[in-house]
C-alpha cells in the first residue's frame, strides 16, 4: 500500500496498480484485497474521514450514534460478522419488532395483526410478480381499497428510501434478506473503520475527472493529477447520475444505470430523553398509520436514553429542503401527537442526518427504478480491462447494504487482479 500523505500537491502521482476512488465499506474491502495480494494501490477520498455511509458519531459527547448504517442485516450470512468479531467487537442479537406499535398507541393489537397480514398478502403478490420475470412498479400490486396501503407505503419509504411505486418489482425481488438483524454497541461505523486496518486514505481528495483512453488511466483530483493501471470506483450512484466525475470518453451506459439505480432519501433524527423510563426499551411506534408521510420510531436503542427517528421517502425529501432542524421538528411533532404535547418537554434534539444533501452521497441507498433491475449487472461491469465498478448498487441481491458493498468490494478487486500483470518479486 503507498499511502498518501497529502502533501503531493499538483505533483503527478505516477506507478499505481489500482487507484480507487471511495473509502467507504466497497473501497476498503478492495483496497484490502488488493493490498493483500502485493499490489501497489492508492485510495482517494472526498471526505475527510473513511467509512462513508457507514459512520459512527457522538452527539454531544454521548453515545455513539449511527448516522448511516446501524443493523448488521442478515447476519447469518453476512460476510462482515466473522471479520467484526476478529476485530473484537460484540454484537447485539436482540432485535425489533418493527410492526409493533409499543403500547398500542392509536394503533391496536388487532389492526396490528391486520396491517400485517395486508403486508404480508402484498409481499407475497410482488414475489409472485417477480417470478414471472416482467417489470412494473411495485405500488402495481397494492389491493385497490385496502386500508393499510399508505402505512405499507410509509415501510417501504424506510425500506427502500422511495414510495413503491418508484421501485421495481424486479429489483425488489432480487433483494436477500434473511431477516437476522444484530447491532454492535460502539457503532456500525466504528467497526467498519476498525476493519480498514493500515489502510491510509488519502482524504479531502475527491476525484473529478477519469482519463480512461490513457494507459495508464488518468485521474484528475483535488489534490492534482494521479494515474493507475486500473481504477475501481465505489462512488454511490447518485454522483455518477450526476456527473460529478466526468469520465473522457463519456460513458452513457453508466450513466444511465447509475440514474435507475437511484438512491432512495432515508433519514434519522435522534431526540434525547428527559424522562427515558416513559418509553420501552427496543421499542416501536409509527407516528401514524393513516399517511405514507410517517416515521417509524425505535425508543430506548440499546436501553440509552434517546428515540432513533427513521424518516424516508418523499416526506424525508421535503424536509430535507426545508433545512436542518425540519427531520427533528417532524419527529416532535409526531411523537407529540402520540405522546402528549407535554412530550416537547421531556425530550430535545440530539442530532439529525442529511444524507440526501451531502455533497457526496446525494441520498441513502440504492433501489432500481421500475424498469431498471438489468442496471445493477450494467454498472457492475467493467470497462476496457481498466474501470472496475463497486459499491452497494452494484451487488445483485444484498444491494443497499454494508455487507453488499463490502462483497462488490472484493469482487472488484478479483476482476482487477485477473488484468492486472503479476507483481514484481
Ligand atoms: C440512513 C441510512 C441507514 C442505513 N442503514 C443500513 C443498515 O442498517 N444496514 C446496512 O447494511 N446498510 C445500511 N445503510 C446502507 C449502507 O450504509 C450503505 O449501503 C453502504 O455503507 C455503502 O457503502 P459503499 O462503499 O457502497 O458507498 P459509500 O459508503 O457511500 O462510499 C463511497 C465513498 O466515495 C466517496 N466519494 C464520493 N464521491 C467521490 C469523489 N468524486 N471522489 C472521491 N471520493 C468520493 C464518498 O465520500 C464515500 O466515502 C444505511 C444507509 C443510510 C444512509
Amino acid at each position: 500500500m503507498q499511502a498518501c500523505d497529502g502533501r503531493v500537491g499538483l505533483k503527478m502521482q505516477e506507478g499505481f496498480d489500482v487507484a480507487i476512488v471511495g473509502a467507504g465499506a466497497a473501497g476498503l474491502a478492495a483496497a484490502l484485497k488488493l493490498t493483500r495480494a502485493g499490489r501497489n494501490v492508492v485510495v482517494l477520498e472526498a471526505r475527510q474521514r473513511l467509512g462513508g455511509r457507514a459512520f459512527t458519531f457522538a452527539a454531544r459527547g454521548a453515545f455513539p450514534l449511527d448516522a448511516g448504517c446501524g443493523w448488521v442485516h442478515s447476519a447469518d450470512r453476512n460476510v462482515l460478522v466473522p471479520l467484526i468479531e476478529a476485530a473484537g467487537f460484540a454484537f447485539e442479537k436482540n432485535s425489533v419488532n418493527w410492526g409493533r406499535q409499543s403500547g398500542d398507541q392509536g394503533f391496536s393489537t388487532a389492526e396490528q395483526k391486520e396491517f400485517a397480514e395486508a403486508f404480508e398478502a402484498f409481499d407475497a403478490r410482488l414475489a409472485a410478480a417477480a417470478l414471472k420475470g416482467t417489470d412494473s412498479p411495485a405500488s402495481d400490486y397494492f389491493e385497490p381499497g385496502c386500508r393499510w396501503n399508505s402505512l405499507i407505503d410509509a415501510v417501504s419509504s424506510y425500506y427502500n428510501g422511495a414510495e413503491y411505486d418508484r421501485v421495481s418489482v424486479l429489483d425488489y425481488g432480487a433483494y436477500v434478506d434473511t431477516g437476522v438483524n444484530w447491532r454492535i454497541r460502539q457503532g456500525y461505523g466504528t467497526a467498519i473503520a476498525a476493519l480498514a486496518g493500515s489502510i491510509a486514505p488519502r482524504f479531502d481528495c475527491a476525484v473529478t475527472a477519469i482519463d480512461h483512453n490513457r494507459v495508464p488511466v488518468h485521474l484528475e483530483t483535488q489534490q492534482g493529477p494521479v494515474s493507475a493501471r486500473a481504477v475501481i470506483l465505489t462512488v454511490p450512484t447518485n454522483i455518477l447520475a450526476k456527473e460529478r466525475i466526468a469520465f473522457s470518453p463519456r460513458l452513457p451506459e453508466k450513466i444511465e444505470a447509475a440514474a435507475g439505480l437511484r438512491l432512495g432519501t432515508a433519514e434519522k433524527a435522534f431526540l434525547l430523553l428527559a424522562q427515558p423510563e416513559e418509553l420501552p426499551v427496543e421499542g416501536h411506534l409509527f407516528g401514524r398509520v393513516d399517511r405514507a408521510a410517517t416515521g417509524s420510531y425505535h425508543t430506548r436503542p440499546f436501553g440509552r436514553p434517546y428515540v432513533e427517528a427513521y424518516i424516508g421517502g418523499r416526506n424525508a425529501e421535503d424536509l430535507i429542503r426545508e433545512g436542518e432542524g425540519a427531520l427533528s421538528a417532524f419527529a416532535f411533532d409526531e411523537l407529540s401527537a402520540l405522546l402528549g404535547s407535554s412530550f416537547r418537554r421531556r425530550a430535545m434534539p440530539l442530532a439529525e442526518t442529511g444524507w440526501a444533501r451531502d455533497p457526496w452521497a446525494l441520498g441513502s441507498y440504492s433501489h432500481a427504478l421500475p424498469g431498471y433491475a438489468p442496471a445493477r449487472s450494467a454498472l457492475a461491469a467493467p470497462v476496457a480491462e481498466r474501470l472496475f465498478f463497486a459499491g452497494e448498487a452494484t451487488h445483485p441481491s444484498f444491494f443497499s447494504t454494508v455487507h453488499g458493498a463490502w462483497e462488490s468490494g472484493i469482487r472488484a478487486a478479483e476482476e482487477a487482479l485477473a488484468v492486472l500483470p503479476a507483481p514484481a518479486l
